[in-house]
């Protein structure tokens, strides 16, 4: 006869109903300026958004403070259930859960492409040489560049170095990934490869916060875009309705201007 054991349904159903990104009232100022002014946003697990405004409206500010690159100085933030407080608390737990990729891939030009995946994996996890190149492989073959492997960043175009970039990212588990104009830096015709790697990503069932302008990637995988505009989400919508049929006056505008 089993032992049943004492549960508390109540707090099972807490954990599993954690967000992978709560971000409630998040409030940050670079001196006098406000950027971000109370931004309120929820990310499920498996959900992918896509983020985008106008220039200077806090995209940046926003991606850089879920993994505590930045600061916040008001409101909440929780990645996968555990609070990034604005003293910084939490920060290292946020960090080995969270992946970024840079609109400038940030690749460092003194290592291989193999040795800029192993790095972190050497020496924040600890990994032996030999565990950490056959993860790294194994994550460069899935981004189609592992037969670049023993190449410096400077001899691979812009498309495969952000591929690369991405693969750094994945080395370390992520369980979200953060994009920050991951191809606004590339020659148009690298654009695809990468926003290729990123859709196989998002079907493979990866949390992902984009920032982008790509619409055909928005329509394509975003499950909901949002507006920032002046610090503030001003309308959010399924990418359907979000580029076909805009609300708002400033989403509007933001739209016709991208076209
Ligand atoms: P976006 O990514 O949407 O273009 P950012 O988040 O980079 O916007 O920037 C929002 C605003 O904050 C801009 O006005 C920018 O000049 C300012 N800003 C960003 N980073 C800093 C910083 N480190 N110091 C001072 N001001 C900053
Ligand atoms: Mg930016």
């Amino acid at each position: 006869m089993g032992l049943a054991l004492p549960t508390d349904p109540g707090l099972d159903a807490r954990l599993r109903r954690r967000a992978a990104i709560e971000m409630r009232g998040l409030r940050k100022r670079y001196g006098e300026q406000e950027v971000l002014r109370g931004v309120t946003l929820t990310v499920e697990r498996g959900e992918k958004i896509v983020l985008c405004g106008p220039s200077g409206s806090g995209k940046s500010t926003l991606i850089r403070c879920i993994n505590g690159l930045e600061r916040h100085d008001g409101g909440t933030i929780a990645v996968n259930g555990v609070d990034l407080d604005a003293d910084g608390r939490g920060v290292q737990d946020v960090r080995r859960e969270v992946g970024m990729v840079f609109q400038h891939f940030n690749l460092f030009p003194h290592m291989t492409i193999l040795e800029n995946c192993t790095f972190a994996l050497r020496h924040a996890l600890g990994l032996s040489v030999a565990k950490a190149a056959e993860r790294a492989m194994h994550h460069l073959a899935r981004v189609r560049i592992a037969d670049q492997a023993g190449k410096y960043p400077a001899q691979l175009s812009g498309g495969q170095q952000q591929r690369v970039a991405i693969a750094r990212a994945l080395c370390m588990d992520p369980k979200i990934m953060l994009f920050d104009e991951p191809t606004s830096a590339l020659d148009p015709e690298m654009v695809a490869e990468v926003l290729q790697v990123m859709e196989e990503l998002a079907a493979q069932g990866m949390t992902m916060l984009c920032v982008t302008h790509e619409m055909g990637f928005a329509r394509h995988v975003a499950d909901r875009c949002v507006f920032l505009d002046h610090g503030e989400i001003v309308e959010q919508a399924d990418a359907e309705r979000f580029f076909a049929a805009p609300e708002s006056e400033r989403l509007r505008a933001f739209l016709n201007q991208m076209l």
